[in-house]
């Protein structure tokens, strides 16, 4: 950049200068290099991603996929889709996949908002929804959450003539709260059909059999909604980067006109349809998540530290001084996830672990607390 008049603010709309970078959980790699720790001595419990790994067949899969990646993947998705058709009841021609279910809520915004239209979305809610929002210059509207839960009576209230989009995650990232499935249809019923809602079910397979989601089974109801769905939670392929929505096929159909021809990649591709095969290593990773939430729990009870009830694979808690704590918990291996980004500065985010992870976590939180006594 040799031209002093090059001025970045002439180029850059006002409302991509505003945007605040995501920030995502701390990559072990980089806690290494600061802090001049062994990789193997470090915990993360920050991005909310499965402790066991990935399913067998998936590693199969994957392994096989490697020697074709001098090819284009296929950019329809085929045996991808006809393997999800079948599992969620849903037609062909319903189904989008994204490159992790970001994608889907990307090509949501880019599809219906533009300047001058607004996104309605909760107070404490998953941060890609302003991100979506604003990068394409609509304007977000935040509902205050009701005791960090979605008001959707807020939502209903805040609906107005622009309004496109309104985005829930159930359950909610990073408080963990999750509606009522009554409650939610209820919603969907009172929602004007011109305003599209995209229900966001990354953490489904963590709830249990009765508060499981049954919106699949609402598509053919309600032509305005999106359901969004990853691999990157339960089934563990977060750094594969595949997810996918279910909705109106029309409403696909818009979807796929913004979509990049290829933008789930082969191997992806593989060990989603591997993983889709192995409801076993689903049901083990529940049962895991289960009872390292009631170990962590319990363990933060212990400690005096209130935290939200949650029905994911992570828990926010309330800790005095969380930055510093979280400062402290780095310096001694082990990576949570600071949340002051989601208007709860005084909150630490933790995944669950393994029984290992979770308990030198609760360890070194006890000998931080004591300290600070
Ligand atoms: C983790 C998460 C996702 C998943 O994102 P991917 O792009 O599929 O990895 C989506 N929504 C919420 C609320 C999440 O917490």
């Amino acid at each position: 950049m040799t031209s002093s008049s090059f001025n970045l603010s002439s180029l850059a709309p006002e409302y991509i200068r505003a945007i605040a970078p995501y920030q995502g959980g701390k990559p072990i790699s980089e806690l290494a290099r600061e802090m001049g720790l062994n990789e193997a001595d470090i915990v993360k419990l920050a991005s909310n991603e499965n402790p066991l790994g990935i399913s067998p067949k998936a590693q199969m899969a994957i392994d096989e996929a490697v020697y074709d990646v001098a090819r284009y993947p296929d950019g329809n998705c085929f045996a991808l889709r006809e393997a999800v058709a079948k599992k969620f009841s849903v037609a062909n021609k319903q189904i989008v996949f994204g490159n992790g279910s970001n994608d889907i809520l990307e090509l949501s915004a880019r599809a219906f908002l533009h300047v001058g239209c607004e996104a309605i979305y909760s107070q404490h809610a998953f941060a890609v929804y302003p991100l979506v929002t604003q990068a394409v210059g609509a304007t977000g509207v935040v509902v205050p959450a009701l005791n960090y839960a979605h008001d959707l009576d807020g939502f209903l209230h805040a609906i107005t003539p622009k309004t496109r989009l309104i985005f829930i995650a159930n359950p909610n990232n990073p408080t963990g709260t999750l509606i009522a499935k009554e409650t939610l249809k209820a919603f969907l019923k009172k929602v004007p059909s011109n305003v599209l809602v995209v229900l966001d079910e990354a953490y489904d397979e963590y709830l249990s059999a009765a508060h499981k989601s049954e919106a699949i089974s609402w598509l053919s109801e309600f032509d305005n909604l999106i359901i969004s769905r990853t691999f990157s939670k339960a089934y563990g392929l977060a750094g594969l980067r595949i997810g996918f929505g279910l909705m109106h096929a029309d409403v696909a159909d818009m979807l796929n006109r913004v979509r990049q021809p290829f933008n789930v990649n082969s191997i992806a591709q593989a060990a989603a349809i591997a993983s889709l095969a192995d409801d076993d290593f689903v049901e083990r990773s529940y049962a895991l998540n289960q009872a390292g939430m009631v170990q962590l729990t319990q363990g933060l009870s212990k400690l005096g530290l209130e935290y939200i009830p949650s029905s994911a694979n992570f828990v926010s808690f309330l800790v005095d001084n969380a930055a510093t704590v979280n400062q402290r918990l780095l310096q001694n291996g082990v990576i949570v996830r600071p949340i002051a980004n989601y208007d709860m500065p005084d909150y630490l985010r933790v995944s669950i672990g393994l029984f290992s992870e979770n308990a030198r976590f609760l360890t070194v939180l006890e000998d931080i607390i004591n300290d600070n006594k």
